[in-house]
């Protein structure tokens, strides 16, 4: 199975924007733009909403059919690991192996001294790419980087030969991902990095390093754009090279674990794709529900008075609903308007808050954010909620559609 050379990742918390969300796609292709889509959804949203992977596939499956999407698509296992893989091997055709937590693990230094002495030649394809600011490393610094590394690729090879004992090597696509740990990988780390995924015979098609900055969850950016920008660009020269050097598959590219609504690097991003020809695969999650919410309080009435219902109750809870994304989420407490405040607002009011348009002065990016990692109340709401949003689809989804389309036009569009 062969990724396509765009893709993006689309969550859907609830499972009911599978078509709004596939009808982008379409307009997108309809510009000439192909981009294959991807449903993600992890094991904790999975814990969350109490859906099981097959809602997933049922989800996609039933919007291809309604939509008439005739190209691929895909069902991504969303950093899934070898503990919770199994419950996952049916339904999806993409896995997002998270091997973070295995960085710095239990290591054989003799493997490491051997890595060290195989790989220190592959170094000079790297050079050869003329990454900017590229120096060589000492033996003793390829040492302390493979025995930080070494433990959670070698992690990623025995999940992977799960997933491929099961689907067959030709079953799925392959992803690696190290994106929730503190410390970004350099370029030159990440060569090395794919030259152990070559070791393990992982396959991979997509790779998610940490990049530097901020990546939290459904707003902006926050870091240095021009350094990001370098950094994205030697990630790119530091994969081509490995692909040559190691024999990895010509089409593996990045992965941008987004956290969705990067605006600020979706341009540089999508610049440095184009110039080198490169695939993206860029991965967005729980804004579709953001917008649901937007749709709820646009729609007034009951709608309007779940979505402040929603703002109460997650204000409420606030250390409850944000320590589980603590390292994605950055929310200055004093922002955030007091549910008094917010059960007075208008429809206008809500929306013009929690909707991602930086122009408007009254957009909240603390309330936004804490709304983000607040879907649990409303999926404690079950069927109330789940009614609503049936009631109030066409709204609902063209939100949801016109964000997943802001989202294609502004990293593939250009
Ligand atoms: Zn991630």
């Amino acid at each position: 199975m062969i990724l396509e050379k765009y893709s993006m990742g689309i969550g859907d918390r609830f499972g009911c924007q599978g078509a709004a969300q596939l009808q982008a796609f379409v307009k997108a292709a309809e510009k000439g733009i192909e981009v294959t889509p991807v449903w993600n959804k992890s094991e904790r949203e999975h814990g969350i909403i109490h859906t099981v992977p097959a809602s997933v596939r049922q989800e996609a499956d039933a919007a291809v059919r309604q939509v008439g999407w005739k190209k691929a698509y895909h069902v991504d296992a969303d950093h899934i690991h070898g503990k919770i893989v199994d419950k996952y091997l049916e339904a999806a055709d993409f896995f997002t192996i998270d091997v973070a937590e295995f960085i710095g693990g239990a290591v054989d230094e003799a493997e490491v001294t051997a890595f060290v002495a195989r790989r220190r030649g592959s170094l000079k394809a790297l050079m050869a790419e003329g990454v900017d600011g590229l120096a060589l490393p000492t033996d003793a610094q390829m040492m302390a980087m493979m025995r930080k590394y070494l433990p959670a690729v070698k992690e990623a090879g025995r999940t992977y030969r799960r997933i491929v004992a099961a689907k067959g090597a030709d079953g799925f696509v392959a992803e690696v991902s190290m994106d929730e740990t503190d410390i970004p990988q350099t370029p030159l780390e990440l060569f090395l990095i794919l030259a152990a995924v070559a070791d393990e015979g992982i396959r991979a098609q997509t790779i998610a390093p940490k990049f530097s900055g901020r990546f939290n969850k459904g707003v902006d950016y926050v870091g240095d754009v021009a350094a990001f920008r370098r950094e994205f660009e030697a990630d790119v020269l530091a994969i081509r090279a490995a692909v040559r050097e190691f024999g990895l598959p010509a089409n593996l590219k990045l992965s941008v674990h987004s956290g969705s609504d990067k605006y600020s690097i979706y341009k540089p991003i999508a610049e440095v794709v184009r110039k080198h020809g490169v695939g993206l695969h860029l991965k967005t999650a729980g804004t579709t529900w953001l917008e649901e919410l937007a749709g709820l309080a646009a729609a007034g009435g009951e709608g309007l008075a779940l979505a402040r219902e929603v703002y109460a109750n997650a204000l409420g809870r606030f250390d409850e609903l944000c320590k589980p994304y603590a390292t994605v989420i950055d929310i200055k407490t004093a922002n955030l308007p007091s549910s008094a405040k917010v059960n007075g607002w208008t429809s206008k009011d809500f929306t013009a808050a929690l909707r991602h348009d930086a122009a408007c002065p009254s957009y909240n990016p603390d309330m936004r954010q804490m709304l983000h990692v607040g879907y649990k109340v409303a999926a404690e709401m079950g069927e109330r909620y789940l009614a609503l949003l049936r009631q109030n689809s066409s709204v609902v989804g063209e939100m949801v559609g016109a964000n997943v389309s802001r989202h294609l036009m502004a990293v593939f569009g250009v």
